[in-house]
């Protein structure tokens, strides 16, 4: 998978090197470019802003730089491949689990980071005409820029890349994995040792039961989601007699 990032602070995505992120990155399984906005700006002060039209508060990046990165980047493509554009804002559609599932399948992404009051809405609109686009958030609050969106977002699509998580498995037991766990938090989870501080494991984890476990955590997940995020509760498919005890 190919990767680009446009920012005004590219030294923001330093930790796309740690980790098991880092490794794949390493390796080659992701190719991850980021680029700094103000290459594209000739004035002295390399200025990406200016004043919005309509008058208000605040600052608008401006479209030229904008335009002439993308355009740089597209101008990379291999063949017919074509990216599809990610622009965080807390006005787009909310980022889910779904959209890291499905975006893990693209090929190649781009993220347009914004800053001040947000990108000049024409960029959005001519990227369209040579690239999917789509505005996510990453919720309902307003954060400085679209960087630290953009490693949220990269972080949840690179980690479902077959073979990037050390244990495949664990992500499909994860809050929010598609199946049985696609509207469920996960409950909690215990290590070594068994009693700490007086506290001990929950005894049927250690029985060695699978059955009881899986049970227990089904009975757990639903607690927690009752008591966490209620109105996920709605989307829970499936419900047999003892859940529903569990829940009431
Ligand atoms: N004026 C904008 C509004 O009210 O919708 C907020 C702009 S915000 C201060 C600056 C940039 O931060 C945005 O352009 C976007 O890139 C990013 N950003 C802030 N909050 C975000 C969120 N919840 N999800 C995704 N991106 C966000």
């Amino acid at each position: 998978m190919r990767i680009d990032i446009v920012t005004i602070f590219p030294e923001y995505f330093a930790p796309l090197d740690l980790s098991l992120l880092g490794k794949a990155r390493a390796s080659g399984m992701v190719d991850i470019r980021v680029h700094d906005l103000r290459s594209w700006t000739y004035d002295r002060h390399n200025t990406v802003d200016d004043t919005p039209y309509g008058g208000g508060p605040g600052m608008v990046m401006k479209p030229e730089p904008w335009g002439q990165a993308l355009d740089t980047v597209l101008a990379d493509r291999q063949g017919e491949s074509v990216p599809r554009l990610v622009i965080p804002t807390p006005s787009g559609a909310p980022f889910t689990q779904r959209d890291a599932e499905r975006l893990t399948e693209e090929p190649w992404l781009v993220f347009a980071c914004g800053r001040y009051e947000g990108i000049d809405a024409r960029v959005a609109a001519e990227a369209a005409e040579s690239m999917p686009v789509e505005e996510l958030s990453v919720g309902d609050y307003v954060l400085a820029g679209g960087e630290a969106p953009t490693l949220v977002m990269v972080e949840a699509v690179t980690r479902l890349l077959p073979g990037l998580l050390g244990n495949a498995d664990s992500a499909v037991q994860d809050s929010f994995a598609r199946g049985e766990m696609s509207a469920l938090l996960e409950g909690p989870v215990y290590t070594k040792p068994s009693v700490w501080r007086e506290r001990e494991v929950p005894e049927v984890l250690l029985s060695g039961n699978h059955a009881a476990v899986d049970r227990w955590r089904r009975d757990e997940a639903l607690r927690r989601t009752a008591q966490n995020r209620p109105e996920l509760l709605a989307h829970v498919t499936g419900l047999d007699q003892r859940d529903r005890e569990v829940l009431a």
